[in-house]
Formats: C-alpha cells, structure tokens, sequence
C-alpha cells in the first residue's frame, strides 16, 4: 500500500512496550494481539490444568493493554488493536483507513 512503518518497534523510546508496526509520522501503534494471550472473547477457552494461574496472567495481560493504550493516547498516539483472528487483509484495510485519516487539529 507504500505505508511507511517499523515492525515490532516502541512507539515511546523510554516506554517498555513494542507494537507490531509503528506509524511514527501519524502517530499511530498496532497491536495485532493473539486471541488465547489477551482473552479474545471468541476463541478464549479456560485452560483446565492451573485455571487460577493462567487466569492471573491472561488479566494482568489485558491489564498492560489497557495502560499501553491510556499511556500512548497521553502522548498523542492513536492505538489500533486487532485480534489476530481476523483476515489480515481487513486489518491493513483499516490500518490504511486510519492512516490516511488527518489528524485532528488539537493534536497537530
Ligand atoms: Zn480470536
């Protein structure tokens, strides 16, 4: 699509977090994140064996998310989240979509 971005990149140098692809221009981070590592509420299954402890770790997972998101969207970065379930076609389609959107003035 010629996009220009980096794989697997922090979108904040002193944030300990790495998005799949960082769009530095517009700001913008994409987490693709797995279905079973942050609960996608299709295809989550509660493991059997140490459900308490795979519990935690899963929660603390979408926990992280969610202070990933609130961190970056301080600083300006818009946060795209995709399950890795879905075609990945539709997510370059939206990355694009979002992309090319113009930023809102307040954030210039
Ligand atoms: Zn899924």
């Amino acid at each position: 699509m010629g996009l220009r971005y980096l794989v697997n990149a922090r979108p904040l140098p002193n944030l300990r977090r790495t998005a799949d692809l960082v769009f530095r221009g517009p700001r913008i981070a994409v987490f693709i994140d797995g279905c079973y590592w942050h609960a996608c509420p299709q295809h989550f299954r509660q493991p059997s064996e140490h459900p308490a402890y795979w519990r935690t770790k899963i929660d603390r997972n979408r926990e992280r998310d969610a202070e990933t998101n609130a961190v970056l969207a301080q600083y300006g970065w818009t946060v795209l989240r995709f399950w890795s379930h879905l075609d990945a076609s539709e997510i370059a389609d939206a990355i694009a979509a979002a992309v090319s959107e113009p930023r809102p003035r307040w954030l210039a």
